[in-house]
């Protein structure tokens, strides 16, 4: 054994996705991806509390940030 070396456990990027913006290849769980910084993991932003601002689904009624009724979009 040589020493002075020291083996370094490197996770395994088993899944990769690709960046939707860039087309880079990103590790699976990454949140941003590393090329462009597009955020992978929020979903699109559908509806935004008039209040608070939360962001919640489109088919939210009620927001779960303030409890304020949300409009019907349709
Ligand atoms: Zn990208
Ligand atoms: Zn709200």
């Amino acid at each position: 054994m040589v020493s002075g070396f020291v083996i370094v456990q490197v996770p395994l990027y088993s899944q990769y996705m690709v960046c939707p913006n860039c087309g880079a290849q990103v590790p699976s769980f990454s949140n941003f991806c590393n090329m462009c910084g597009k955020p992978l993991r929020q979903p699109p932003v559908l509806k935004i509390c008039p209040r608070c601002q939360n962001r919640m689904p489109e088919s939210a009624k009620f927001c779960p940030e303030c409890g304020l009724r949300q409009k019907a979009s349709k």
